[in-house]
């Protein structure tokens, strides 16, 4: 067995979620998954490329209307990649994996996030990276002096940033992006940009990927699991430089082949007529944050009023627990699940995460059973 690969853990989300099945009548908010369905046009799509036979492998980089259509969707954000710098894969995990594999040579030192979705620290470590965690600002955001600090000690290969955040919702501002192109600038550095909640943003959206002086060092990574609810339909893509580009497709070629074809047919279509039902979608998630925030104010606990994804990452702190404990004492004895913030690293210790990918009644029960929890503990009246 492959030494590295036996060290990393399933992932904590996951685990916590197959916990959550053995406790009766639990109420579960652990789980990205949008609680829409896949937009009719999408569906048809994916019958009529079924129906059409258009069922053989695909060129590996992906269709060629679906890539042009990703530069034309990217170009609405002023972020500028032509279609042969486009590659489909299966859901944004395949792009990671590709990537992180075609880049890491052991020992190579990689910046990752923490709190952060967790498959940037695992595939690292298969990868036998040397990772160097960087710390937020208490909001979440990127915290810029850190990040010199960081590359200051030298031989940083490569920084990944992800924005808007799994777990915590922050998004990049634009000073943020500015100071971090000026740094990206000045080092030998490839950022790898985890952008699968772009289109799920309550503010203005910024991005290292729309600065055309770093342009070569920047791999921009997306899909179509949250934007068009179809988590279990596996496509997503990347975006880079032609050079980069033909050394990671020969790693998407020896995995995968090509994503999935019919579930190809079915984005293009997305990006051609589904795009008002995101807009209906997030404004959803919207109304559904305010809610969950004012629910945890009425509760005074502390907690940041996430900019973008569906996930807000309230501090637990006050209550004197492990993250791990507080979450499973909520499961059990107030049939609640959330993730503890653990899940996402070490600085993740002191939160959890709650999804709100659930409907508003949901939410309400939820929120009722958090708070007589709560009141169990004998910190609320
Ligand atoms: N990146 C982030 C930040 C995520 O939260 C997820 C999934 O939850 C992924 C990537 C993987 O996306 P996919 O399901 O398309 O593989």
């Amino acid at each position: 067995m492959n030494k590295r690969v036996e060290s990393v853990q399933i992932s904590g989300i996951r685990r916590f979620y197959e916990k959550v099945q053995q406790v009766e009548g639990a109420i579960s908010l652990t789980i990205g998954q949008p609680d829409f369905n896949v937009p009719i046009d999408i569906k048809r799509a994916m019958i009529k490329a079924i129906e059409e036979n258009k069922t053989d492998y695909t060129s590996n980089a992906g269709i060629e209307p679906l890539r042009e259509e990703i530069s034309n969707y990217l170009k609405e954000f002023n972020i500028n990649y032509d279609k042969e710098e486009i590659c489909i894969t299966v859901g944004g995990s395949e792009g990671l994996y590709i990537i992180l594999s075609a880049l890491i040579n052991a020992g190579d030192k990689i910046l990752i996030p923490s709190p952060a979705y967790p498959a940037y620290e695992s595939i690292s470590s298969i990868l036998g990276a040397d990772i160097i965690n960087y710390s937020l600002n208490d909001d979440f955001t990127l915290n810029i002096e850190e990040l010199k600090e960081k590359v200051k000690q030298g031989d940083i290969k490569y920084l990944l940033l992800s924005f808007p955040s799994n777990p915590t919702g922050a998004i990049l501002s634009k000073n943020q992006r500015d100071d971090l192109i000026e740094l990206i600038k000045e080092n030998d550095i490839i950022v790898i940009t985890d952008e699968m909640y772009s289109a799920i943003i309550f503010d203005e959206y910024y991005s290292v990927a729309q600065s055309t002086d770093i342009r070569d060092k920047v791999i921009y990574v997306s899909g179509f699991s949250k934007i068009f609810s179809m988590t279990g339909l596996r496509i997503g893509y990347f975006a880079c430089n032609k050079d980069l580009m033909k050394q990671l497709i020969k790693v998407h070629q020896y995995a995968v082949s090509c994503a999935p074809s019919i579930v190809q047919w079915g984005a293009l279509e997305g990006l051609k007529k589904s795009l008002g039902d995101v807009k209906k979608m997030r404004d959803t998630f919207e109304v559904r944050k305010n809610y969950c925030i004012n629910r945890l104010n009425s509760m005074s606990i502390d907690v940041i009023d996430p900019k973008g994804a569906f996930y807000i990452f309230p501090s637990i702190k006050k209550f004197n627990m492990s993250s791990e404990e507080f979450c499973i004492r909520l499961l059990k004895e107030g049939k609640l699940a959330c993730v503890p913030g653990t899940a996402f690293g070490k600085k993740g210790e002191g939160y959890m995460r709650i999804s709100y990918c659930y409907s508003e009644e949901m939410l309400s029960q939820a929120f009722d059973r958090l708070e007589n929890f709560i009141k169990t503990l004998g910190i609320l009246k």
